[in-house]
């Protein structure tokens, strides 16, 4: 596929190309343009002359354009999930419903958009102040692997109904489907140059859109690490820049939980899209005195995942997306064996042989009495591991969801509520869940708190953050 660049396809000028490979078995099944700055440069152009004709349609007019994207998105979401299962890996169903979760976005954002207004302040003798609320300019988005549909969809909407323009870059292992959304959007009615994709790597593409002087504020979906250095970038050249970053949510599971429930929740929570979400079950705290009860049952539905190629209907979980990512958790697990950090109770391996030829699978995983600061407490796990702990009170629960130096989300599950009052006013987290966990409609502030970033995404709250005021202050 092409990059799209002031509404047309755009290959690569230097002959050089990313391949991008279906991570169940390792083919190669497309490939995209390796950008250059000077791409980024024409896309830039791009947003910019498109800016005004798109900034000068009413709010309403603009909710329009997406709302017939959303329409059409939803009439082609099976070839678009297809796609995203064959770059990215997970089944069918969840690329079902992550494809059909960006037409959700874009129709709530439609669905508001009637309803942005400005402001008037009175001010007695000395006259009266009208406030508006105006678009920034073009804008740079950059977004990893994990859930390209979905991040572009929280990133996109906001900002183009504001009335921006944007340059959006997304990871080399899953342009695919971007690129197709992209087009679909422009097919569907959004003028060219509203939206230019712009396919490379972080170094090139990514900072060069941050870099860019005529970009007014960045968007940055990643790993803590890429954050800090992007924040930097864009700071110094006085950029708005908002980070979502990574996670290592906690889930409490309280004495008088629902155990079958809290089992469920935590395989979703933990083994949906192969354990890489950000907001991922990525440490559970069980109460001592239902763990005996708990753990077997919850080993128990590890065992039974079906672990395969996303489009086969029957697979629970696809690969992870890429051969990085899974050497990472192999490296993460072999660690905790060999240093004696945990015990492996169920998984633990690389799945390889029938079925999993030239794939990046690995056995689901199940880690308990992990010891206490060891990595798989301390760093986000990016992958199918879940450590399980057990916990005397909720003091002691508290304390360790908020040992990490990630924010991002936390549930607790309980009937109990003064255990969820003490939950969600003391752990540190965006979002807190009672009795689930991961589900993110688009009604629903987004963002995490410490390291894990700075801004939100969703709700009216995106919607701001992608303007600014201007006042008019008149002495009558
Ligand atoms: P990453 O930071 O390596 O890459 C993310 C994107 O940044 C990619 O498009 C990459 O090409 C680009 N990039 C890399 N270096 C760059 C640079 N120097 N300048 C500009 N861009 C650069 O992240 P990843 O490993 O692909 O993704 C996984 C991480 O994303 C995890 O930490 C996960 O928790 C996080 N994540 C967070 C959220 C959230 O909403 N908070 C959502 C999904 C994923």
């Amino acid at each position: 596929m092409q990059m799209r660049i002031g509404g047309k396809e755009v290959s690569t000028s230097e002959d050089r190309w990313i391949p991008v490979i279906n991570p169940a078995n390792g083919r190669e099944i497309d490939r995209v343009p390796e950008g250059t700055v000077y791409d980024v440069e024409d896309a830039v152009r791009e947003a910019e002359a498109a800016f005004d004709g798109w900034a000068r349609r009413t709010t309403r007019e603009r909710g329009m354009v997406l709302l017939r994207v959303a329409e059409t998105v939803r009439n082609r979401h099976r070839e678009l999930a297809s796609l995203l299962t064959s770059e990215q890996g997970k089944p069918s169903r969840d690329a079902v419903d992550e494809v059909r979760g960006f037409a959700n976005i874009l129709e709530f954002y439609a669905e508001i958009s009637g309803s942005f207004h400005g402001e008037f302040i009175g001010l007695g003798q000395s006259g009266d102040c009208l406030v508006r609320y105006e678009p920034l300019g073009p804008c740079g988005a950059i977004i990893p692997w994990n859930m390209p549909a979905i991040l572009m969809g929280w990133k996109v909407a906001p900002a183009l109904l504001a009335g921006n323009t944007m340059v959006f870059k997304p990871a080399s292992l899953t342009p695919l489907t971007v690129l197709s959304l992209a087009a679909i959007m422009e097919e569907a009615g959004l003028p060219p140059g509203v939206l230019n994709v712009v396919t490379g790597t972080g170094e090139g593409v990514g900072e060069a859109i941050i870099r860019h002087t005529a970009i007014r504020k960045i968007s940055f979906t990643g790993d803590i690490e890429t954050g800090n250095r992007v924040g930097e970038l864009a700071r110094a050249s006085l950029k708005d820049v908002h980070l979502e970053l990574g996670g290592s949510d906690p889930m409490i599971v309280w004495n008088d939980a629902d155990i079958g429930k809290a089992v469920e929740g935590a395989i979703r929570g933990r083994f949906y899209n192969a354990g890489q979400t950000c907001t991922a079950v990525k440490r559970l705290y069980v109460h001592e005195e239902i763990a005996d009860e708990f753990i077997p049952v919850l080993r128990q539905r590890v065992e039974a995942l079906r672990v395969g190629d996303g489009s086969n209907p029957a697979v629970d979980m696809g690969p992870l997306t890429g051969k990085i990512p899974l050497e990472r958790i192999e490296a993460l697990v072999r660690e905790t064996r060999e240093e004696k950090q945990g015990k492996i109770i169920t998984g633990g391996e690389l799945l390889t042989g029938t079925g999993y030829k030239g794939g990046f699978f690995y056995e689901p995983t199940l880690v308990t009495e992990p010891a206490p600061g060891c990595p798989l407490l301390r760093e986000e796990t990016f992958g199918p591991v879940l450590p399980v702990m057990t916990i005397p009170d909720l003091d002691a629960a508290i304390a360790e969801a908020n040992s990490t130096r990630y924010g991002l989300g936390a549930s607790v599950w309980t009937r109990d509520i003064s255990v969820i009052k003490q939950v969600f006013s003391d752990v540190q987290a965006g979002v807190i869940w009672v009795n689930r966990h991961l589900t993110l409609p688009p009604e629903v502030p987004f963002g995490g708190v410490k390291d894990s970033g700075i801004g939100r995404e969703n709700g009216l709250q995106a919607y701001r953050s992608y303007t600014r005021t201007k006042a008019l202050y008149m002495n009558w």
